[in-house]
């Protein structure tokens, strides 16, 4: 249970007076973006699950203290000691409830499959070589082969939930000749954030799009398992509840969903950075050091830096 009327109190000293509504839970103030009327108040804030927004300039966010960063620095750090850094969860844990259990195949280890002779653990050596995978990478990865049962001959991720227990696949097959590349559970992938046990959200993390881009993109890398972000995922909630900063590093040929993310992201008033791969690479083809370099150029990303894409896409003719 959490004290509406002190949280309430905090913000009028921060962000100027306000008035809790009627239901005991909404709050209004006046806009710290765009209200210069002071009795126009056109924020509305959550204080229960954190929500805020304005109906006038459409500043949104998913924490107070993503609120109070924006608008009130100096009060930032009272919040946290007061209340954590961490959003209120409400909106999250409804979804959680019961989370679906989820099979995994028969596998091994790396180190296990390193042992072995059997031709599949063989080719599933000669795969990770191949894909310049050390037996460290494997190991801080917990990654795993298969030689038995449906993801025989695949290189499996698995996922492990923020308590540590697995909540996820993914197996990559080591056979160029593969109808399917990867092979993953069948259960719904937007509640599922991979491998959140290894994730900060209070410090900056890159969303990248899979598994091998994981590895390569050093601590807290979340792969999005695709190329784009729900706002009714997991991993989306998480983020803009924590106001926790992005660093956008898909492959370069999806710039557009790349743009789309960012934008959605900066909507919610996300901090977000875009990372250049160059116009050759993958980042799963990456060196550590070459996206590091990368990752340090990334900027800051702005709405208009989205439409200047779009228009460099209409002067060179491809449809959008
Ligand atoms: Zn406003």
């Amino acid at each position: 249970v959490i004290d509406i009327n002190e949280r309430f109190a905090f913000l009028t000293k921060a962000i100027g007076p306000g008035a809790i509504a009627r239901d005991g839970v909404n709050a209004v103030f006046k806009c710290p973006n765009c209200g210069k009327d002071p009795k126009k108040m056109k924020l509305v804030v959550k204080i229960d699950d954190e929500r805020w927004h304005c109906w006038v300039c459409d500043v949104k966010g998913g924490s107070i203290r993503g609120l109070l960063r924006k608008y009130a620095p100096q009060t930032v750090n009272d919040w946290s000691r007061l209340y954590g850094t961490k959003g209120r969860s409400t909106f999250l844990d409804e979804t959680k409830a019961e989370a679906e259990k989820v099979e995994f195949p028969e596998m091994l280890p790396v180190s296990e499959i390193r042992l072995s002779k059997d031709p599949d653990a063989k080719a599933i050596c000669a795969y990770l070589k191949s894909r310049d995978i050390s037996d460290e990478l494997a190991y801080r990865y917990r990654l795993c082969g298969s030689i038995r049962g449906k993801a025989r001959r695949r290189v499996v991720f698995p996922s492990f939930d923020s308590e540590g227990l697995p909540n996820y696949w993914t197996a990559r097959s080591v056979d160029k000749n593969t109808t399917m590349r990867y092979l993953n559970p069948k259960i719904e992938r937007k509640d599922i954030i991979f491998n959140e046990v290894d994730t900060d959200w209070s410090s900056e993390i890159t969303l990248v799009e899979g598994p091998f881009d994981m590895l390569r993109a050093g601590d807290n890398a979340v792969p999005l398992l695709g190329s784009s972000l729900s706002n009714e995922s997991l991993l989306f909630r998480r983020i803009v509840e924590n106001a926790t900063p992005v660093v956008l590093a898909l492959d370069g040929d999806v710039k557009k969903k790349s743009h789309n993310i960012a934008r959605l992201l900066y909507s919610y008033d996300v901090e977000v950075r875009l990372l250049e791969t160059g116009n050759v690479k993958d980042v799963g083809d990456m060196t550590f050091e070459e996206f590091l370099t990368c990752k340090k150029r990334a900027t800051h990303w702005k709405p208009e830096d989205r439409l200047s894409f779009l228009i460099r896409g209409i002067s060179s003719g491809s449809i959008l």
